[in-house]
């Protein structure tokens, strides 16, 4: 979808910030994050509900987040880490993986936008910490 930002950034061969992707999901920090370490994991084809994926991709998907919040958990030292899909915000499905200290850490009107800088150094963390 051409005007989807994440179908943007899974075709953007160049970016920094990708943590993961393979043929069928991408993964990278969120934008507006709710903390360091809040991370997006996205099905490459363009889709909107996660309960129409077919069933491959969507073990897949899950199957990814879970390595990913395995590396968030390292990374972060958080007790938990939060697997969250809502996708009111992008038109684009999204699982989110976010570690968590407290009780309501997952408020999504708590999340700030992050800079590019921040985003990279998310990416960079998490990418060192998933080897
Ligand atoms: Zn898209």
């Amino acid at each position: 979808m051409s005007d989807c930002p994440f179908c943007g950034l899974i075709s953007d061969k160049s970016s920094r910030v990708i943590i993961y992707q393979d043929d069928m999901v991408t993964a990278f920090p969120t934008h507006a994050p709710l903390r360091d370490g809040h991370l997006l994991v996205v099905p490459n084809a363009h889709l909107e509900d996660i309960f129409k994926l077919d069933a491959e991709t969507y073990h897949h998907l899950f199957d990814v987040a879970r390595k990913l919040a395995a590396a968030v958990e390292s990374a972060y030292q958080s007790p938990r880490v939060a697997l969250i899909v809502s996708g009111l915000e992008v038109p684009h499905l999204h699982l989110h993986v976010c570690p968590i200290f407290h009780h309501g850490d997952t408020d999504s009107g708590k999340a700030k936008l992050a800079t590019p800088a921040d985003i990279e150094r998310v990416a960079e963390t998490v990418r060192a910490a998933l080897k």
